[in-house]
């Protein structure tokens, strides 16, 4: 019989957990995937795991030209008028031969995994899911133009404020940074020579991250009021901010387009699993931008999803049977990773002396350990713990 899968949500997560079950199986996928988003000027680094996933699904090809390498990382601790920021740790070279992550605009990927779902003949509708009820057999989700779509599984991939997982009943744990990150492209003179950089400053981490060309993504997090007024500020000043917090190491700055400014927080769901529905992406967990790794989650989210969904159907049982060990499977890895980069924000937002010694002390010890070095580098390049087949580059 065939089985199908509707997925709420055509963002970045919904679309790739829609061509990963549509490449790799004969499951019917149905899209509910809500209005185009607007602009986004955030780019992201894709680790090593989730490009082998966007490999084995023929997404990537679309995406190489726009993607840069990420060659290298420097981190430094200072206080805001430091005239020198000292590099307290620094990563550099390729896990098992590749780059640990590639830097990609959003609107690259996602506007490759549009392409991609149309060549694949996944069936798509622009309306929202506004509704869902489920018997033992199925699920019936309704739409704002009225229409209804019947499936064996509802993956509720509609962001962190997900209509789905609130009908679910499935509740959140949340915390607010009273931070926000703001984000932009702009170039410089200098080659980036593909390494990234990351001031820990007392507000928070200002990330400068490769772009191709002479071009770089920022993600800079700071008070509300000061970043609201940074993604209004006249592009010359911003520029000059940026100059005055980064430096001159990639000579003078310009922006390339608009600032803008997301509130952070972390957010984590109870469950991700009610029945019939399962929570993917920033619908289940929401976290701090700084390590570059709330979308890799999600894209771990799919690759996990589509293993234990397909798994499940290809021995003929009813795909909700895969939902438990996919719970299982995420659980921790996304715990784990809130924790880390809310510990990690935490313990560099202080302007305290003494932990800013502490801090150097322990880094100092990574930085002089080169295990504990390639370690992190795995760890960046999504290679630690158990990988599902599509981010070890095979087919389910
Ligand atoms: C400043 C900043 C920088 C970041 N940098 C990185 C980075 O470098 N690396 C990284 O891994 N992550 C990064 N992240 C995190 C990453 O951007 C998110 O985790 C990711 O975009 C989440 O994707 P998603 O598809 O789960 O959700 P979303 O992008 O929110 O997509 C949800 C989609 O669902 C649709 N939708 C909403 N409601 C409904 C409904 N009822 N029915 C149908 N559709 C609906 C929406 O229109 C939207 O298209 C960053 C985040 C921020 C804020």
């Amino acid at each position: 019989m065939g089985r199908t899968i509707a997925i709420a949500g055509g963002g970045i997560v919904g679309r790739t957990l829609a061509v990963a079950l549509a490449s790799q199986s004969h499951l019917t996928v149905h899209l509910i995937a809500g209005p185009a988003p607007g602009r986004d000027e955030r780019s992201s680094a894709i680790a090593a795991s989730a490009r082998r996933m966007l490999a084995r699904t023929g997404v990537w090809p679309a995406v190489a030209a726009d993607a840069e390498p990420m060659r290298g990382m420097v981190i430094t601790d200072s206080a805001d008028g430091d005239l020198v920021r000292p590099e307290v740790l620094t990563f550099e070279g390729d896990t098992d031969g590749h780059p640990f992550a590639h830097m990609v605009p959003n609107e690259t990927l996602y506007r490759s995994l549009v392409a991609r779902c149309a060549a694949l003949g996944i069936r798509e509708t622009s309306a929202v899911a506004t509704f869902y009820e489920e018997d033992e057999r199925s699920v019936t989700v309704e739409l704002s133009d009225g229409t209804m779509v019947t499936a064996d599984v509802l993956v509720a991939a509609d962001g962190r404020n997900s209509k789905m997982r609130q009908i679910t009943g499935i509740e959140v744990v949340r915390k607010d940074y009273h931070q926000s990150g703001v984000t932009g492209t702009v170039s410089h003179e200098l080659d980036h020579g593909g390494i990234a950089t990351q001031h820990f400053l007392p507000a928070g981490p200002f990330a400068m991250l490769p772009l191709t060309g002479r071009r770089s993504s920022i993600v800079w997090s700071e008070r509300p009021a000061f970043a609201a007024s940074l993604a209004e500020m006249d592009p010359l000043l911003a520029a000059l901010e940026i100059e005055r917090v980064f430096g001159l190491s990639l000579g003078r700055i310009t922006l390339e387009g608009p600032l803008q400014a997301y509130p952070l927080v972390a957010q984590m769901a109870r469950d991700l699993v009610a029945g019939r529905v399962v929570l993917a992406g920033d619908a289940a967990h929401v976290i701090h931008p700084l390590a570059g790794q709330g979308l890799n989650l999600g894209l771990r989210d799919a690759a996990v999803l589509a293993e234990e969904l397909i798994d499940a159907a290809r021995i003929g049982a009813d795909p909700m049977e895969g939902l438990p060990r996919y719970s299982k499977r995420r659980r921790a890895d996304t715990v784990q990773m809130a924790l880390v980069t809310d510990g990690l924000n935490a313990i560099f937002s202080r302007k305290s002396d003494l932990l800013r010694a502490a801090r150097s002390v322990a880094l100092g010890v990574v930085e002089e350990r080169n295990k504990l070095k390639s370690l992190f580098m795995r760890e960046a390049a999504g290679l630690e713990g158990e990988l599902p087949r599509l981010m070890r580059g095979e087919a389910i």
